[in-house]
């Protein structure tokens, strides 16, 4: 984990690293997003501001997480930033509920942990 002071915030940031860890069962692999977001919270991190998804890949458009990753992002809130950068560094933003219209929150379970229907 590394600490900095934003430029533009004047607020203290912690930048956590995370990395695709492959599986040689496919589905087991973890995504680097997932990754950084578990990396967080056994840091004791629960509430993000922002995420910044860079790939290497070879590609005029900027990438997105996956399906999956979306969700987990969404599990913490949906009003926070995530920027997908391209290797010539430019960049998107949006946020994770741009990313995830009508995600499946923990408020959409009721207090019996049901989901609501709706
Ligand atoms: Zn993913």
């Amino acid at each position: 984990m590394v600490e900095v002071l934003s430029r533009l915030n004047r607020i203290i940031i912690f930048l956590l690293h995370g990395v695709n860890v492959e599986n040689a069962s496919y589905g087991l692999t973890i995504c680097a997003e997932r990754s950084a977001i578990c990396s967080a919270v056994s840091g004791g991190c629960r509430n993000f501001k922002v995420i910044v998804i860079a790939t290497g890949a070879v590609s005029d458009d900027c990438i997105g997480p996956c399906g999956a990753c979306r969700q987990f992002l969404a599990e913490f809130g949906t009003e926070w930033d995530v920027y997908f950068t391209r290797k010539d560094g430019s960049y998107k933003k949006c946020t994770v509920g741009e990313l995830l219209p009508h995600a499946f929150v923990p408020e959409s379970l009721n207090r019996s942990g049901n989901a609501y229907i709706s």
